[in-house]
């Protein structure tokens, strides 16, 4: 008998032409993300297998498994060759460690199997019984359910309880983007969020270092760290934003300052994204959250958006929400540390609620925004994670 952990995946997208590229993408995720650990990886039919892995470790494993986008379910298992008298056996052992109630789910997917799933089910609980006469059947224990899959590979697997995954789609199947990341609480959600969607991402982080401190661009490389278990890797552009900004704030309105801002982050997101290959821009707006987030402001950021989409994850969500799951994902305590965004930076007092696109424009016309833009690019520091 051998110790396995079965990985289950939605089979809702294998269908057709992208089942392979799916698996592809899938099969080199999880051995990506189980880089430094030991372990032997079987394909079979409609799941995998994981062998040979150090046992003390199996909880990390677990944990790093649960991470990966397309995976839906684990199991702890013990594999044993399709043999009757091997599969009775594992159950009387089984039966001395149960109390009280249990029930036996067969599930016969190798048909030349003599017996059906049913009939087997009746008779290993029999044989469950009879070792251990102190328990009861109950078919609706879900504590105790003990699972015999006999599969189409001549293996069983006997396993009790599933420990969920994230579901979602193998990161890169959808193509790649380029995310946003401030320091805050946001955005590394919206990083997760669209990642479990199927991008491959990379990251564009503006700082306005000596405004900005050393710490906070720290904070934002741990917070793209904290992603990786999810997106499998990232790589980090951190754009010098200073320049943009004391010329902004020496040659347009104050009121427009973070309206003007805004638009030029995205300016250089789209051209940065272009770089790379990225499809989309994602950022962490929800509507309403502050002034930049009104319709009539994001409209106004938007509209500098030459070709590429904005992916918003969290348009629609509440505070409360968002940070559940940056508690659930890992992010929160790293995004609360209080260091100061570049937003922050010559905040205006009144910034403007409902901003217009010609205002914008207007503004804009006191800036060299093609030199100011090529010059942050060009001066890009770029780290992979
Ligand atoms: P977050 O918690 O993500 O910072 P927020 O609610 O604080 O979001 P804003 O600071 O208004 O909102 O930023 C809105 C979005 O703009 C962010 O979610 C992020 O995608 C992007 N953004 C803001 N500041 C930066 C920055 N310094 N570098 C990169 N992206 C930024
Ligand atoms: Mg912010």
């Amino acid at each position: 008998m051998n110790k396995v952990i079965l990985l289950r995946f939605g089979e809702l997208y294998l269908k057709g032409h992208n089942r392979s590229m799916f698996e592809k993408a899938l099969i080199s995720n999880i051995k990506s993300a189980l880089k430094g650990f030991s372990f032997r990886f079987e394909k079979t039919t409609g799941r995998y297998v994981l062998h040979d892995y150090d046992i003390e470790k199996e909880s990390q494993i677990l944990k790093v498994l649960q991470r990966v986008f397309g995976l839906v379910s684990l199991s702890v298992a013990d594999e044993i060759d399709t043999d009757r008298t091997l599969i009775e056996a594992r159950l009387k052992e089984l039966a001395k460690t149960l109390e009280k109630d249990f029930r036996v789910t067969v599930k016969r997917a190798d048909k030349t199997f003599p017996i059906n799933s049913d009939d087997y089910s009746a008779i290993l609980g029999e044989v469950i019984l009879n070792a251990n006469p102190k328990l009861k059947v109950n078919l609706k224990s879900q504590l105790n359910n003990i699972n015999v899959e006999i599969r189409e590979n001549k293996k069983t697997y006997i396993y009790q309880g599933k420990i969920m995954c994230n579901g979602g789609m193998p990161v890169g199947t959808a193509g790649k983007g380029l995310v946003m990341l401030s320091g805050g609480i946001d955005s590394p959600v919206a990083a997760y969020m669209i990642a479990k969607r199927g991008l491959k991402l990379e990251a564009i982080h503006f700082h306005s270092f000596p405004y900005t401190s050393k710490q906070a661009k720290e904070k934002v490389i741990k917070l793209a760290e904290l992603l990786v278990p999810y997106t499998t890797s990232i790589r980090l552009h951190i754009i010098p934003f200073t320049k943009i900004q004391e010329a902004i704030h020496v040659n347009c309105h104050e009121e427009y300052m973070i309206t003007i801002m805004r638009r030029i982050m995205l300016r250089i997101a789209e051209r940065v994204a272009n770089n790379v290959g990225a499809g989309a821009v994602i950022t962490g707006e929800s509507l309403g959250q502050v002034a930049s987030q009104t319709m009539e402001s994001i409209t106004v950021t938007n509209s500098v958006m030459e070709k590429l989409p904005v992916f918003r994850p969290l348009i629609a969500m509440d505070k409360q929400e968002i940070m559940d799951i940056a508690q659930k994902i890992g992010t929160y305590e790293t995004s609360i540390l209080p260091y100061e965004d570049c937003c922050t930076v010559f905040l205006p007092k009144n910034p403007v609620i409902k901003p217009t696109v010609e205002k914008a424009e207007k503004e804009e016309e006191a800036l060299n925004l093609d030199f100011l833009i090529s010059q942050a690019i060009q001066d890009e520091e770029v780290i992979e994670l």
